[in-house]
């Protein structure tokens, strides 16, 4: 089998993996492998704009900022991890804006900037324009940038390689097993550091704003390699998806004064957040929307969605500060959002959970925190945590570029101090991979892959979406249980060597399954409501029980350990506003 080598291998060619390789390279080598073209990222498809204090359109400040991440995380997040990416943004964004991000501009010259559910200037005071942006395409202008960066800086790319396992030895991490899409062949990448920044998992559920490639691998990776996952209960629903679809409509539609409308044509956002209404955090708009269809005041014939209503902004400004979302409704639902309301419902969109991590992107390999040397991850795959419970709109991006900015330098400072020759590689996790590929391929019997994937989306969408009770999701964990034994024999029709698409999702689903699982028992176990995990049995926070995060190690046979972790409530806790108290808007 042919072995490459590089000093530094990251894993996902997003936001979070290109901003660490900008930062290694030049430094050491480093390659960047990706299952899609880096360019395909889904950083790409992010819309409405990465948050920074940086205070062009009124006063703002990192601590405000601080103070709402955590007060929107519902507390869970690690006080010191938010401290640290609120107090780095500014310079942030100013480095993006070097590096060449085409941001808007207000008509002075400075970064434009809008204001973003749950960012608040003054502790909780009034709404702030604190989102950086590029019209609505953030994300992509983004992507672009650091993609090229990275080919200026020399960086080596492996554009359609899917990473298949880790390679570890003397208990470090030092390789990973790929399989090159276009031929078929598997390869070993032997190397001192690896990071995964592989992004995000929504695609566990039925509707979701994510992309096709968003299947969790790297949580996948984790688990079985007797690493562990913290906080997969809590998973965030966007409240305005395309209806039916699930394609998201950038928050930054409501920031430039769009308005949520019930079929009764009410803003029923005054009832449930009197003072910040339509701009609330995520997790309290999608309940709102839920409680409203519940009640019967639904839109449409089926009572079944709402209406977000853009005919109070011109013509001009929609095709100005929102030209996708324009042309999305257009061309999905045959809506001119400058003429009829959107019709749209929530959809599954961010992990909050993730593969443990401290502030330097160094993994955990156990409750207790212990690191895995060798081994790094940065981005929606990794849990820092600075979201905890819920994560406010606009500081995943800045996430994706604080931490693995971070997460790069470290890994320059593991190379050039303690790590000197490269740990011989040891094979048997090719072997292994060859092995089960053969098995896939060769059996008689054996399900194929779409059945068993519905079902797993239909079980997620019902049972561990926005709320959840105890039945539920103990009828979730026993299907998923089901589930993982049916993907466990699945079988791949499809024999051909290049780009086996079969192939990769027969892959691609047994990492979803065992994820899921875990989800849905750190779901069960979470017996209280906390940011996006509202749960109907237990309807307030605990926080004398829970204040805790959940960690989750996938065992032999299927099982899912759980466990709890302490929050990190360090540095920030000489101020009275983040001790935890009832969170009202
Ligand atoms: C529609 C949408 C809009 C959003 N808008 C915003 C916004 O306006 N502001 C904001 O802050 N956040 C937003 N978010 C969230 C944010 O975009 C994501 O959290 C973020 O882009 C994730 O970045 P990442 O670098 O972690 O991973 P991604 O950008 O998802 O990249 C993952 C990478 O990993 C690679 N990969 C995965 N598995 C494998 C494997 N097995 N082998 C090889 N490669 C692999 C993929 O090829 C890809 O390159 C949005 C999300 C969505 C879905």
């Amino acid at each position: 089998m042919q072995v490459v080598y590089h000093d530094v291998i990251i894993v996902g060619s997003g936001l979070a993996g290109l901003r660490a390789a900008v930062e290694v390279a030049g430094k050491h080598d480093v390659a960047v492998l990706s299952k899609l073209h880096p360019l395909r990222s889904h950083s790409g498809a992010a819309q409405g704009g990465i948050s920074a204090a940086l205070g062009n359109a009124e006063k703002d400040s990192p601590e405000w900022h601080a103070y709402d991440t955590i007060k929107g995380s519902d507390y869970l997040a690690d006080q010191y991890a938010v401290e640290v990416m609120c107090n780095d943004a500014p310079r942030a964004i100013i480095e993006l804006e070097h590096l060449g991000v085409p941001f808007s501009r207000f008509e002075d010259g400075r970064i434009a900037q809008r204001p973003f559910g749950g960012h608040t200037s003054n502790f909780g005071k009034a709404p702030v324009r604190r989102t950086c942006y590029a019209a609505d395409r953030t994300g992509h202008v983004c992507l672009h940038t650091l993609y090229e960066q990275s080919l200026r800086k020399g960086v080596s790319f492996y554009d359609e390689y899917q990473v298949l396992d880790l390679c570890m030895a003397e208990g470090a991490v030092n390789g990973i097993v790929a399989i090159e899409i276009k031929t078929g062949q598997l390869m070993l990448f032997h190397a001192r550091a690896v990071m995964f920044a592989t992004g995000g998992y929504g695609k566990a559920w039925r509707t979701t704003s994510n992309a096709f490639a968003n299947t969790g691998d790297g949580l996948g990776i984790a688990l079985n390699n007797g690493m562990p996952l913290e906080d997969m209960e809590f998973v965030q629903f966007h409240p305005t998806g395309l209806y039916r679809l699930g394609i998201l409509i950038t928050e930054a539609a409501r920031g430039e004064g769009g308005i949520l409308r019930n079929g009764q044509g009410e803003r029923f956002m005054e009832r449930y957040a009197p003072s910040i209404k339509d701009l609330a955090p995520r997790d309290i708009v999608s309940r709102s929307i839920y409680e409203e269809i519940r009640q019967g005041r639904g839109a449409g014939p089926m009572k079944d969605h709402v209406l977000l209503d853009l005919t109070g902004l011109s013509k001009e400004k929609i095709v100005e500060k929102l030209p996708e979302i324009e042309s999305f409704a257009k061309i999905y639902l045959g809506v001119d959002p400058a003429e009829k309301p959107i019709p749209v419902q929530p959809t599954c969109h961010y992990a909050m959970g993730g593969i443990p991590t401290d502030a330097n992107g160094r993994v955990s390999g156990d409750a207790e925190g212990r690191e895995v040397p060798g081994f790094w991850a940065a981005g929606e795959v990794a849990c820092v945590s600075v979201h905890g419970a819920n994560r406010l709109g606009s500081n995943s991006l800045l996430d994706l570029i604080v931490f693995g900015r971070r997460a790069g330098k470290d890994i320059n400072r593991y190379l050039d101090r303690i790590c000197l020759t490269p740990i011989p590689l040891d094979t048997g996790a090719a072997a292994r991979m060859s092995e089960k590929i053969a098995v896939l391929k060769g059996r008689d019997g054996g399900e194929a892959i779409t059945p068993i994937r519905a079902e797993l989306q239909n079980v997620m969408m019902e049972n561990v979406s926005v709320f959840r009770h105890e039945q539920g999701l103990s009828e979730a964990v026993e299907k998923i249980t089901a589930l993982q034994k049916r993907a466990e024999a699945i079988r791949v029709f499809d024999q051909s060597e290049k780009f086996n698409t079969e192939l990769l999702e027969a892959i691609e689903l047994q990492h979803m399954v065992n994820y899921s699982k875990a989800v849905a028992v750190s779901a069960l176990e979470r017996r209280e409501t906390r940011g996006a995990h509202s749960r109907d049995d237990y309807q307030s926070r605990d926080d004398a029980s829970w204040l805790k995060h959940s960690i989750c190690f996938l065992e032999e046979g299927g099982a899912i350990t759980h466990m709890q972790k302490t929050v990190d409530l360090s540095l920030a806790s000489s101020r009275a506003e983040f001790v935890p108290k009832e969170r009202k808007y």
